[in-house]
């Protein structure tokens, strides 16, 4: 089969791979009909994210249809549609069914304190291959594999992989509650959907910073009210849209790979050449005894915080990576009636055959593109 696969640093290439197979009776193995590029395989392609195996099929977004199933697994036969999370929990450990899949004991095959397991990701997470390809194995199928009904699309069901439980989730760890200020920092697919989801959960403003104006412009059409930090100061303008106090809450959904205000128009311009840059705006302007949620991604090694001033305010801070099978379940239900319209972020469709370009492109944050999905099949 086709598949997105790592070679190295800067190295990913379009390869024929061996199809997979079943190999634990709790296994799934499904034909992928849609995956898309996320900006957390950037930061393997980057080497932001270190420790990749040579061969790992890359991608953890997925929708597809059961091709067979593991003599374990109930509950699914072959020709149904499935939306798969990006993180795998076996569903049965304490940590699964406290609601945190994402810190599952079984699923990791490094042991139970190695922490998330994920598709496509570096030794540390599996490796297990990833999605962005024609075929995958499906570890744990009964929690890692949702089903789509057949009035929610494709297209509408890929976000639901990875991006809206994210989402969903930052404003969690935010807190975010009736009435809040919320102030989302980065405009990409996950800050679009973060707005959504502060929203949904009770927010009376929303302000989001960003420095693309077409990432921006999305912001606007939900009613949020939006800061370009290459044209003004974000701290600065938050400040005065605030009365000096700063949100209530934010969510991070920016990272490590952040860029320096600014630096887009430099030659040498390059993502992650200020790496903590969300962080110390979010440390800088939430209000005192405000509550940070993080979901930008930080690799194992990033120590580099300001502790020291959040510790000042009095802050609340929750992070980490997205339990997807905690919320996929209930957002699949707010796409199902229409409450939320996951095809007004995909801005692009690809072809397979078209994924190293598309990884290209998404790399140097072109303007207008958002999310692209890979059509597989
Ligand atoms: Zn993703
Ligand atoms: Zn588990």
């Amino acid at each position: 089969m086709k598949a997105v696969v790592w070679h190295g640093t800067g190295d990913i290439r379009l390869d024929d791979v061996d199809d997979p197979r079943i190999q634990e009776p709790t296994d799934a193995l499904i034909r992928i009909t849609r995956s898309a590029i996320c900006g957390t395989d950037l930061h393997m392609v980057r080497g932001t994210m270190p420790d990749m195996a040579e061969g790992t099929v890359l991608g953890h977004e997925a929708v597809g249809v059961v091709e067979e199933v593991g003599d374990a697994v109930r509950g699914f036969t072959p020709g149904e549609r499935v939306v798969v999370t990006s993180t795998i929990g076996c569903g049965t450990c304490s940590y699964c069914r406290a609601g945190y899949f994402a810190q599952c004991d079984t699923a990791n095959p490094n042991g139970p304190a190695a922490g998330t397991c994920f598709f496509g990701g570096p030794k540390s997470t599996g490796p297990i291959n990833g999605l962005q390809a024609e075929y995958a194995r499906i570890p744990h199928a009964m929690t890692t594999l949702v089903r789509v009904p057949d009035s929610v699309s494709d297209d509408q069901a890929i976000l639901l992989s990875d991006i809206f439980p994210t989402a969903w989730f930052g404003a969690r760890l935010a807190e975010v509650g009736s009435g809040d200020t919320v102030l989302v920092l980065g405009a990409g697919v996950v800050g679009q959907f973060a707005i959504a989801s502060a929203k949904r959960q009770g927010a009376g403003r929303v302000i989001v910073v960003d420095g693309i104006s077409s990432r921006l412009d999305k912001a606007r059409a939900q009613n949020a009210e939006t800061v370009n930090f290459n044209d003004e100061d974000p701290v600065e303008i938050v400040r005065e849209l605030t009365g000096g106090i700063g949100p209530d809450r934010v969510i991070e959904a920016v990272g490590v790979d952040a860029e320096k205000p600014g630096s887009r128009t430099d030659e040498q311009w390059k993502p992650g050449d200020a790496p903590r840059q969300a962080l110390d705006w979010a440390v800088e302007l939430v209000a005192k005894a405000g509550s940070v949620g993080i979901i930008g991604v930080y690799p194992p090694g990033f120590d580099d915080f300001p502790i020291g001033a959040a510790m000042n305010k009095n802050l609340t801070l929750r992070m980490g990576n997205c339990n997807h099978r905690r919320y996929l379940p209930q957002l699949l239900d707010l796409v199902l009636t229409g409450a939320v319209d996951p095809l007004t972020f995909i801005t692009q469709h690809e072809k397979t055959t078209s994924a190293i370009d598309a990884y290209k492109s998404f790399d140097l944050r072109e303007d207008g593109w958002l999310k692209t999905v890979l059509d597989v099949a």
